[in-house]
């Protein structure tokens, strides 16, 4: 079987190609035809000498991802559905604002997390992505936009890993992903634009914090245990408190002196002004005197049968208001792509409900329903993606 060079960040493909019988700067010449110009097929490297283009074919090759569809909304937000085999799609937006372009991307097939407002968490997880599934997002998106426009210079400016699935339960994979991004002789993306998202697996966090140290966003999404409990399952295992302390641990190490806290506003649920307060007594608690984070509070972005509302605008803007007040940077996000189902998961869940997902989804949902009653919650789901 041949391998996939899109699995390698720069180490792993020196490693192959010395296994060849190659030298570093060969490994350095092929890894930049792929990552920088896009190349798929060896012929294409006119630079390496034909016995080495010989080699590569008959011992590696350059697998993209299956393309499923390519949803292109009126505010330019591009999203791609990728087939990933077995009935499993993951997404891919694009997402040009007038500073920057982002690329928001995937890490797992479903999620095992499980978030009650979370498109991809109804779906439950599938599997894994590789190393070379998840470069392979930005690798496509990265040149099928230069092609679509006409342009051999860089596109994407940012990458969120914020699409489907948790990042930090799919580590392994993940570090070698982030380094081709970083990379000189790939993406050459630095850390600040390279943001990672969790829902708060907290000793992979102090791990990120060592061997790659990105930009870092949280899922926050209520201000106190219980309610967290509730809409985030992994707070049960990782609390507030310890996450919080884990977030303090890693400014040490962060390339931007903050982390992001994303707040998916949710009507009725999470979205009172007094829990805006709470939010602020949180942080200030976890590091007092120092301004070290942001909220980003997210619309909710309905999808099918999620049975929640997104907060009124007021009500943002009030929550908004009080962290804001107490010196905390806070932004709204746009909402962008409505007209394509743009929060993650919603496309592929359609894929997975074609593949009996639904069903499976279904009984979970229902004993997650038989719980939040026991819990005498009142809350529904929501998409983040
Ligand atoms: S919000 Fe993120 S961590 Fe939670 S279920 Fe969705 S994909 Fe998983």
């Amino acid at each position: 079987m041949k391998t996939n060079l899109l699995e390698f960040d720069l180490a792993g493909l020196v490693a192959f190609c010395e296994s060849l019988g190659e030298k570093r700067f060969r490994a350095i010449q092929i890894y930049r035809w792929i990552h920088q110009q896009g190349a798929s097929d060896f012929a294409a490297m006119t630079d390496l000498a034909k016995s080495l283009r010989f080699k590569l074919e008959q011992n590696a090759c350059i697998e993209p991802l299956k393309v499923a569809s390519e949803h292109r909304s009126k505010d330019g937000t591009v999203k791609w559905l990728f087939d990933v085999g077995d009935g499993n799609a993951v997404e891919a937006v694009f997402i040009p604002e007038d500073d920057r372009a982002t690329l928001c991307i995937s890490s797992q097939a479903g999620c095992a997390v499980g978030c009650r407002f979370c498109s991809t968490g109804h779906q439950g997880f599938s599997r894994n992505l590789t190393a070379g599934e998840i470069i392979a997002q930005l690798w496509f998106a990265e040149h099928s936009l230069r092609r679509s426009s006409g342009t051999t210079e860089r596109v994407i400016s940012n990458v969120v890993m914020m699409g489907m699935g948790e990042p930090l339960q799919n580590y392994s994979a993940l570090v070698p992903a982030l380094r081709t991004m970083l990379d000189d002789h790939a993406y050459g993306l630095s850390r600040r634009r390279v943001t990672v998202s969790t829902s708060g697996v907290v000793p992979m966090m102090d791990r990120l914090a060592r061997d790659c140290p990105v930009a870092l966003a949280v899922s926050l999404h209520a201000p106190d245990d219980v309610l967290r409990d509730h809409l985030v399952p992994l707070n049960r295992k990782y609390p507030l408190r310890e996450l919080l302390d884990a977030c303090v641990r890693y400014l040490a190490s962060a390339p931007r002196d903050f982390i992001t806290f994303e707040y998916c506003m949710l009507d009725g649920v999470n979205d009172r002004a007094e829990q805006a307060h709470q939010l602020v007594d949180l942080v200030r608690a976890a590091l007092p005197g120092k301004s070290w984070c942001k909220f980003n509070l997210i619309p909710f972005n309905p999808f099918p049968a999620s049975g929640l509302s997104r907060s009124p605008p007021p009500a943002i803007d009030a929550f908004a208001e009080v962290l804001s007040h107490a010196g905390i940077v806070t932004t709204v996000r746009k909402t962008r792509g409505d007209d394509i189902d743009a929060a993650c998961g919603q496309l592929a869940g359609e894929v997975r409900d074609r593949t009996r997902a639904a069903e499976r989804m279904a009984s979970r949902r229902t004993i997650s329903i038989h719980r939040a009653k026991a819990r005498t919650f009142d809350c529904k789901e929501a998409d983040i993606g």
